[in-house]
């Protein structure tokens, strides 16, 4: 029964939420059966059909919500590498939820924890402890189900934030079901988009949030094992570019972990990353400020083969 609960309520984000004494790293499988459901559910592409509406409400949903890990849950929420409004913070956290990778503060604790320990025993993620576990046993497990709150005291003040954590589910609830409906109006009054209800439900939302997840999880298990090292960091991550594109500029992980809290990943202009340019554009508007970038010296130290510019 808690199990189930579980799938709509977290309960409340607490110091005292997490058990750091938690060591059961088996899967929990009653509480992990919306996401297995939702893998199953791309499989009923083969009903839907295709239709080039469907498939680009998937890819704009994608890249939005990319960046909204990206930018926000990873170089926002976990390393404060610039600042912003309360409500840019909500909406972005909000955009940021409906990927379904859980609330900004269970997000951010473990990937500050990860910074922390990275590689290291005490790392959630480290392929050290396998492959699959690095991409998702980790959070298929009990022992982590309940994020270690005490490393995200910042974000505690926030009570939509606390709210978005506790009951994690309700924005990709919104999504889907607004993706549904959108596909119904559009079938009624605009036919010639050939799409319906269900069509959209399943381009826009399962295989859509499936693919990012899976894109965002391979920067966990991938980017700690294939790519380059141009830094000593004292720990297995990788500079990958084919993983800098698909996560819009998260595959420069060496860079993220020499120097974490640069709002830039890629540290040269070669280096494409693509949620920094996205981010510049947002500081012009005015609705970012006090980017924090990587100082020159910074850049040029602890290299690994200084002379190659890897
Ligand atoms: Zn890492
Ligand atoms: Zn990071």
């Amino acid at each position: 029964m808690k199990s189930i609960r579980q799938w709509f309520d977290n309960g409340e984000a607490s110091f005292s939420a997490a058990d750091p004494d938690n060591a059961d790293t088996g899967v929990d499988w009653v509480r992990v059966i919306p996401f297995l459901l939702m893998h199953l559910a791309c499989l009923t592409v083969i009903f839907v059909g295709f239709s080039m509406t469907a498939l680009l409400t998937a890819i704009v949903l994608y890249l939005i919500r990319m960046f909204a890990i990206t930018a926000f849950y990873h170089r926002y929420f976990s390393h404060k590498s610039f600042k912003t409004s309360r409500t840019v913070q909500f909406v972005f956290a909000s955009i940021g939820a409906s990927a379904t990778q859980r609330g900004p503060l269970w997000w951010a604790a473990h990937h500050r924890q990860h910074h922390r320990h990275a590689d290291q025993p005490a790392d959630p993620h480290s392929p050290k402890q396998g492959f699959l576990w690095s991409h998702m046993g980790w959070f298929l497990s009990t022992k982590h189900y309940q994020a270690d709150y005490r490393l995200v005291p910042d974000w505690q003040r926030f009570k939509e934030l606390r709210w978005l954590d506790r009951y994690d589910l309700m924005v990709p609830l919104l999504l889907a079901v607004s993706l549904f409906i959108s596909g119904v109006m559009l079938e009624k009054y605009a036919p010639g988009l050939e799409t319906n209800g269900w069509q959209m439900l399943v381009w826009g939302y399962f295989i859509s949030t499936v693919v990012l997840l899976h894109a965002t999880l391979m920067i966990n298990s991938m980017a700690h094992r294939i790519g380059k090292k141009r830094y000593q960091t004292g720990d297995e991550s990788r500079n990958n570019f084919v993983l800098a594109l698909i996560t819009l500029g998260e595959g420069w992980h060496n860079n993220h972990h020499h120097y974490p809290v640069s709002v830039r990943q890629g540290f040269y202009w070669w280096e494409i990353d693509i949620s920094y340019y996205v981010l510049k554009m947002m500081q012009k508007l005015g609705l970012i400020w006090d980017l924090r970038s990587v100082p020159l010296q910074k850049r040029e130290s602890n290299k690994v083969l200084p002379e190659a510019g890897l």
